[in-house]
């Protein structure tokens, strides 16, 4: 993971900053997946097909966002799937765009952004949608008890702050336009148990099996062979050596002295790449 998140870092050197920072989070009732469920079946029998359903929405959006540019034209991103604790599936893109499409005005945010509920009256559909997948808490003086609580405080630091425009911070995340309006009814949220005992019987290598969670979505996307993870550009990582300690391969056929004396099998990929750069000025 930390090599990764270095070949992201390479990416930012080249590219720039990122842009957008944009999480697809798959939902069980879909009608895709609720329409191919057998007389009986929860979505969460189905991991097969909640991994497959998630990977071709997944695809639509790449579509929509790398080659058709509907947020403006991608020069990079890197991409990940991770898992939720009841094992469905999210993805999480980091989005670099051309610098003509950077987002600049603040108008350019209120176009792509929308932080506020939306009404009730004009968009029920929305409103339905996000009351029920996309709010935080109760936390805070509501519920001092939710898992998102530290010292007596939201560490994700809600409820926000109402603010009628959206305002640029100081090389901070924008105070996005969040106006007030009716208060809207807010559930509990989900939750997880989970149990570490110690006692006369304590097995490690029991607790390390039963720590390592694999859920059933997580082990089909790798039986169906779906990445995990991508990048473009591509990064490739190069071995570094000092002048003349490259490790050398040879059969053991092979005369070592004809092996060392030849140039050809001194040559590694960074080598390689130091003479693509002295060949040819493109590369350069
Ligand atoms: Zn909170």
């Amino acid at each position: 993971m930390y090599q990764r998140y270095q070949d992201a870092m390479a990416l930012v050197q080249k590219y720039g900053k990122p842009d957008l920072f944009l999480t697809m989070t798959c939902n069980p009732n879909w009608p895709e997946i609720k329409a191919e469920l057998l007389p009986g079946q929860s979505p969460h029998d189905r991991p097969d097909l909640l991994t497959r359903i998630f990977h071709s929405k997944f695809d639509e959006m790449k579509i929509d966002i790398l080659t058709k540019h509907v947020l403006g034209k991608v020069l990079a991103y890197p991409y990940v799937i991770e898992y939720q604790k009841r094992g469905l599936p999210h993805a999480h893109i980091v989005i670099i765009l051309d610098e003509n499409d950077k987002l600049r005005t603040l108008d350019y945010y209120d176009n792509i952004l929308r932080v506020e509920i939306p009404d009730k009256r004009l968009e029920p559909r929305l409103y339905n949608g996000v009351l029920k997948h996309m709010i935080h808490g109760p936390c805070g003086m509501y519920n001092e008890r939710s898992p998102c609580m530290t010292n007596g405080r939201c560490k994700r630091r809600f409820p926000k702050p109402f603010s009628s425009i959206t305002t640029l911070g100081n090389d901070s995340y924008p105070v996005y336009r969040r106006r007030e309006g009716e208060s809207v009814p807010s559930e509990r949220s989900d939750r997880v148990a989970l149990e570490v005992r110690q006692g006369p019987n304590y097995d490690e290598v029991q607790q390390f099996i039963d720590g390592r969670w694999v859920c059933a979505p997580k082990a089909l996307w790798k039986i169906f062979k779906f990445p995990m993870t991508k990048m473009t550009p591509s990064v490739e990582r190069l071995q570094i050596q000092l002048p003349n300690k490259q490790q050398v391969r040879f059969y053991t056929f092979q005369d070592i002295t004809n092996v060392l004396g030849d140039e050809y099998y001194s040559r590694t990929m960074l080598t390689q790449f130091f003479q693509l750069n002295v060949d040819d000025e493109t590369a350069n």
